[in-house]
């Protein structure tokens, strides 16, 4: 007999949960809901949807009364944190309530396409285990920075056993198997990106344009981008660490030849004094790389301490459980 793949043994009807991480997104849900429940009706699976409010302060569940008046059902599952966790303690709050036979993120904000959902859901059922939407180009970011991107992931993730495509994020489909991978990575630190690559499995990417916020602004600022970047680096890589040591030695290299060179000087030429500026300049520039070194490995020391402290990933307050998934089940 020949062997399949795991996912193409199903038969009939399949269940799909969509997982919606929103911070004081309530005018964007009430858009989205609707339409991501006429596309998920069309698309022939049994589905819910799984909110995860992180620590908002607007009238969420009166947006999903409403969802429900209209609908006649809910479907919807809507965990609270007690606190704003951040995106990816809130998407891991959600992936860990979903019941369906896959888990669809998206952002809650609909910038991600609901259009796109019958192509995903399409892969899956021809095999794919993961179908991950890449952004073609990002609204608002230009083609130098880009360029940078590309060049930092093509660089800092070079020569790994994985690919991290630096333009796949949180908008994608996985099947239960790859969910149950991931709720069994521990660690705190959670570049979703390089878990989601980690971890392997079947992967088609299909690429998308993200389109406007219906409403309100990005919750993310320059300072948390350049957070999630340095958490990238290290929470994924010890390259910087050997950079670190790298650098150590090529300065001693020349520092040594350096040496040398003033040596046969006062050999040959005989002893000036002089070369107090070289002194100066050197020193404050070997201040300035030990400084950033040890910054480096503090960045490291810091997720270690993170680790350490075993503390859940985020603290669930309410989860009112409305999903025709979960009909029996214990909550
Ligand atoms: N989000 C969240 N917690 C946060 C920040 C953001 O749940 O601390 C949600 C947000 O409501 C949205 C999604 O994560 O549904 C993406 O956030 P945003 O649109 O601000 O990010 P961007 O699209 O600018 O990368
Ligand atoms: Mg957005």
């Amino acid at each position: 007999m020949a062997i399949q793949p795991a996912n193409l043994h199903w038969s009939g009807r399949r269940s799909l949960s969509v997982v919606l991480p929103v911070l004081n997104e309530a005018p964007s849900l009430a858009v989205l809901l609707p339409n991501l429940a006429a596309t998920l009706a069309r698309c022939g699976v049994d589905w819910e949807v799984v909110v995860v409010d992180d620590g908002g302060s607007d009238n969420l569940a009166e947006v999903l009364q409403q969802f429900e008046q209209h609908q006649g059902h809910c479907n919807v599952q809507l965990l609270r944190l007690s606190r704003n966790f951040g995106k990816e303690a809130a998407l891991t709050a959600g992936l860990a309530a979903t019941r369906g036979d896959a888990v669809l993120c998206m952002d809650g904000d609909g910038q991600h396409p609901v259009e796109l959902i019958p192509t995903l859901i399409e892969r899956w059922r021809s095999g794919y285990d993961m179908v991950a939407a890449a952004q073609t180009t990002r609204a608002h970011e230009s083609a130098l920075l880009g360029w940078c991107k590309r060049r930092f992931y093509g660089f800092m993730y070079a020569r790994e056993r994985y690919v991290i495509p630096a333009n796949a994020g949180d908008f994608r489909l996985m099947d239960r198997r790859v969910v149950q991978a991931l709720m069994r990575l521990p660690e705190r630190t959670r570049f979703m990106k390089g878990l989601y690559a980690w971890l392997g499995f079947k992967t088609s990417i299909v690429p998308f344009r993200a389109g406007e916020r219906t409403a309100g602004e990005s919750k993310f600022r320059l300072r948390q981008l350049l957070g999630l970047a340095a958490l990238g680096v290290t929470a994924f890589s010890v390259k910087p660490l050997r950079m670190v040591s790298v650098a150590g030695a090529l300065i001693s290299v020349a520092a040594l030849c350096y040496g040398l060179y003033i040596m046969a000087e006062t050999l040959i030429i005989g002893n000036r004094v002089s070369g107090w500026a070289t002194l100066a300049s050197g020193m404050m520039l070997l201040s300035g790389i030990q400084l950033l070194c040890l910054g480096v490995i503090a960045e490291y020391l810091g997720r270690v301490f993170e680790e350490t402290k075993q503390r859940p990933l985020y603290v669930l307050e309410e989860r009112v459980d409305h999903s025709a998934l979960g009909q029996g089940a214990p909550v």
